[in-house]
């Protein structure tokens, strides 16, 4: 069934379920969707309507503090049906063996024992939902890699699948699932003794509110969401629901996308089969004390134009890069990128740190919930990430002879500061996976510490980033999640 939230009586009686989802981004509906399918009553709990609309959108307004360039935390997320996938891109791949492992370096806890094997028994299913071709990751390349510290990235594409428009029809046929739009988390209660959640609060935009009742209950708001409802909740227990240890919104993590200069090619075979991605391998990660990435060389790049006067610099930069001669002097004076130059842009994991946080503002947002302040901190850890990547791919790059590879001096020297550090909407980390309360809010089945029915979805559960995009892993967790949710939740 489909509900309206803006047109329903405020006094119709809404009935208990199994399970109340808030979000319906892929987290959301694929949750919902294995819920249903185990036979359980499920009710998904929209704040947008089923279009983009100004009066949603406005709720994510926030401040950027730390190292944004660009405003990540209002500009990246859509608050409607379908959440951020209706305009993702659908680039999709997966976490390493490497990834699930405990690295030291990184000052925080990793994954949970056997989270690897158990996420993994939903990747075939998962690849259906975002409809990846029959060969996803199976692509061959003719040249073979030779170096010891890099290595092709596996890398699939979704259509890509907007979650709305391939699931709305199914969600409002089902006899299990009952859709809500308009229908705002604004509160968790909790019983007394505050160790379950009672009832969400459910707020339409005319001032409605409504309370849900379920045996469990599910965040899948997106990052930075679930940390901030989490937190906003805060009549019964100070701090937050789940917040015992201040762990809430911290180790907030992004993907770096840095651009690391331009490259001429050398061996014109290795090339033939056009840009390439690589990944570091395990040896190179272990050995230097990093994270993991993609590192991708586009070739034949088409140099954008920013800022005022667009043609102008455009028939200027035509007219330097006419000439090797002026090119080189030009870049003497300013770094400028050529069309046709081979440029190098970038994922990269960001570690797990405390100080990378969202905390809530004094300002409120039309339902009287405090907005978020995202605090994106970068340390040392990701510095040495982002650097040592850039000039071991350099010198393997010279060493058998591919490209030739022109770093930024800011990747070369430690001591220039790195400019830009882009990133790429991939938000994550803030309701940490961890089982020591102490250095997560979730535990490894992904229920709030403390609080026996309360769940959080989505890439916030994420103790580390990986070097890949998050939605695919995002997918199977929350098939996984599903599962384990049926089976703990009586009939
Ligand atoms: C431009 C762009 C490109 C991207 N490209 C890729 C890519 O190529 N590959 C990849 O893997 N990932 C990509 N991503 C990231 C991807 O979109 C996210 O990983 C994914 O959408 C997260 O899913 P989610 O369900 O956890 O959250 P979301 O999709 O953000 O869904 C959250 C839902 O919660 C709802 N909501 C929020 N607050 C409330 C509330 N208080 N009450 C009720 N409902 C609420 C929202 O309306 C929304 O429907 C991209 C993101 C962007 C912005």
């Amino acid at each position: 069934m489909f509900f309206d939230m803006n047109t329903m009586d405020r006094t119709a009686s809404i009935r208990q379920y199994d399970v109340c989802i808030a979000g319906s981004g892929p987290a959301g509906i694929t949750l919902a969707r294995v819920l249903a399918k185990e036979g359980k009553s499920v009710a998904i709990l929209e704040g947008g309507g089923l279009e983009y609309s100004e009066n949603s959108q406005n709720l994510y307004q926030a401040r950027n503090t730390g190292a944004n360039i660009w405003d990540a935390a209002s500009a990246c997320r859509l608050r409607y049906f379908g959440g951020t996938s209706n305009h993702w891109t659908g680039r999709c791949s997966f976490f390493d063996a490497i990834d699930f492992q405990q690295r030291d370096y990184f000052g925080m806890p990793g994954w949970p024992a056997g989270s690897r094997e158990e996420i993994f028994k939903h990747f075939k299913a998962a690849c259906a939902i975002v409809d990846l071709p029959k060969n996803a990751f199976k692509v061959s390349h003719k040249y073979q890699w030779q170096g010891p510290n890099y290595r092709y990235s596996d890398v699939s594409l979704s259509p890509p699948t907007r979650f709305a428009s391939k699931y709305l029809d199914e969600l409002k046929s089902s006899e299990k699932i009952d859709v809500f739009i308009n229908a705002n988390l604004t509160d968790i209660q909790l019983f007394e003794g505050l160790d379950a959640v009672k009832a969400l609060e459910i707020t339409n935009y005319k001032g409605g509110v409504f309370y849900f009742s379920a045996k469990n209950y599910v965040l899948a708001l997106g990052a930075i969401e679930n940390a901030r409802l989490l937190l906003n909740s805060d009549k019964q227990i100070r701090g937050g629901v789940g917040n015992q240890y201040d762990m809430v919104g911290r180790c907030f993590m992004e993907h770096f996308n840095v651009n690391y200069g331009r490259f001429v090619i050398e061996d014109k075979a290795m090339w033939k089969e056009g840009s390439i991605e690589l990944n570091p391998t395990d040896n190179l990660m272990q050995k230097m004390h990093i994270g993991n990435a993609v590192l991708k060389f586009h070739l034949n790049y088409q140099a954008p134009e920013y800022g005022k006067l667009p043609e102008l610099k455009k028939a200027a930069r035509e007219f330097v890069c006419r000439s090797e001669t002026l090119t080189e002097l030009t870049r003497k004076m300013v770094d400028i990128d050529c069309s046709g130059d081979g440029v190098i842009t970038s994922l990269i994991e960001q570690s797990p740190n405390l100080k990378s946080r969202i905390i809530l503002d004094t300002e409120k947002d039309q339902f009287g919930l405090r907005r978020v302040i995202l605090n994106w901190n970068i340390n040392d850890a990701d510095n040495r990430t982002i650097r040592v990547l850039g000039r071991e791919v350099a010198k393997e790059m010279a060493r058998t002879k591919v490209a030739r590879v022109h770093l930024k001096d800011y990747i070369l020297d430690d001591k220039i500061k790195i400019g830009e550090y882009g990133h790429h909407c991939h938000q994550m980390g803030t309701t940490r996976m961890s089982e020591n309360p102490k250095f997560g809010v979730v535990d490894k089945n992904q229920r709030v510490h403390g609080i026996h029915n309360l769940f959080t979805a989505g890439s916030s559960v994420f103790p580390t980033g990986g070097g890949c995009n998050p939605t695919l892993t995002i997918v199977m967790m929350s098939l996984r999640l599903g599962k384990h949710i049926a089976s703990v939740t009586p009939l």
